[in-house]
Parts: structure tokens; C-alpha cells; sequence
């Protein structure tokens, strides 16, 4: 299903391009850039995504 919508889902670093890695819990799921570029945090119990694009 969601290979389809590429693009919009895709886990990568818009600066780097490299992969984000995701580290999921209970309160929330934490995708970023190995090297320091792009953060986001998902907060299912809030429905809230925050979104830390400007960490240069
Ligand atoms: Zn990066």
C-alpha cells in the first residue's frame, strides 16, 4: 500500500540523502539522519508529528 505513494513516505535525510533511522516506543516513533540533519518525532497518542529540519 504504501509503495506506492513514493515519495511523500520516503525515511531519507533531504539533506544528506542518506537513510533515516527510526527508533519507535510506546509515546512515539523518532525517525533521523545518522549524521545530525532531520528529526522527526511521531506522537501517536497525540496524533502530533514534529518535524526538526533546521539542526545544521
Ligand atoms: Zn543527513
Amino acid at each position: 500500500m504504501l509503495g506506492k505513494i513514493k515519495g511523500w513516505f520516503e525515511d531519507k535525510c533531504p539533506v544528506c540523502d542518506d537513510k533515516l533511522q527510526a527508533v519507535s516506543n510506546t509515546a512515539c516513533t523518532t525517525k533521523s539522519c545518522p549524521q545530525g540533519h532531520y528529526k522527526e518525532e511521531t506522537y501517536c497518542t497525540l496524533g502530533v508529528t514534529i518535524v526538526y529540519d533546521g539542526l545544521k
